[in-house]
């Protein structure tokens, strides 16, 4: 087991990241998932619950599970503002699933209230209650080649782009499931349900390359 792991650290070449800071949102979802694979790949990762706890991040992620749960409690615990202000400062922030819920600017629905920081319109559930869950193998842009196994839990699907988003991947009738804005990600799959580190390691390179320590440089 722990040669498995060391030549997964040394083969992401986690060190290179070790000054970096990730934030996972633990207010709901699966928030473990993701600092497990963070640690995995030699990049500190810890819970972000209350707002302080986003000081001195690189990067946030904002996991899967049930949006209107995760927008009541980003109410309660006064999280909407200091995370809009990271993002606008251009630090890292990625949604996965319900986390890209949260981050869009416009939901086919009344609830959740979602942060309104990416310029996507987003419908949840897009796959109807009978097929909740699917694998999907996708290719996704910056990768390497190899297709990334997608896994789909109730989620939700990309149905505008602003002209500021990059499409990364969609399915294959067209309609996006991972996207890009400057410094915002947003996936309708769960990464962090799968063994392949690559999508994780995509988006630390977008929080070092958005480090207030790397504009220093
Ligand atoms: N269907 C959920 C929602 O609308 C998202 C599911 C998930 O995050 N796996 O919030």
């Amino acid at each position: 087991m722990s040669c498995v792991s060391e030549s997964i650290l040394n083969t992401d070449g986690g060190s290179q990241h070790k000054a970096l800071n990730i934030g996972v949102l633990a207010v709901q979802g699966d928030f473990a998932e993701h600092i497990a694979i963070l640690r995995r790949i030699g990049v500190a990762a810890r819970e972000v619950r209350l707002p302080e706890q986003l000081d001195g991040l690189d990067g946030l992620i904002i996991p899967g599970g049930e949006s209107t749960t995760l927008s009541r409690l980003m109410s309660i615990y006064s999280l909407r503002e200091p995370i809009a202000r990271m993002a606008g400062e251009g630090r890292a922030v990625w949604g996965t699933c319900a986390g890209m819920i949260m981050l869009a600017n416009e939901i086919t629905e009344q609830d959740p209230v979602p942060l309104g920081l990416m310029d996507i319109g987003v419908q949840r559930n897009a796959f109807g209650r009978q097929v909740d869950s699917f694998e999907q193998p996708l290719p996704i842009g910056p990768l390497s080649a190899e297709p990334y196994n997608c896994i789909f839990i109730r989620a939700p699907v990309v149905i505008r782009v602003g002209p500021l988003v990059d499409v990364l991947a969609s399915l294959d009738d067209g309609r996006p499931v991972a996207v890009k804005q400057g410094n915002l990600l947003a996936t309708a799959f769960h990464p962090e349900l799968t063994r392949d580190t690559r999508v994780h390691q995509y988006f630390v390179g977008l929080a070092e390359s958005n480090s207030p320590a790397s504009s220093l440089q």
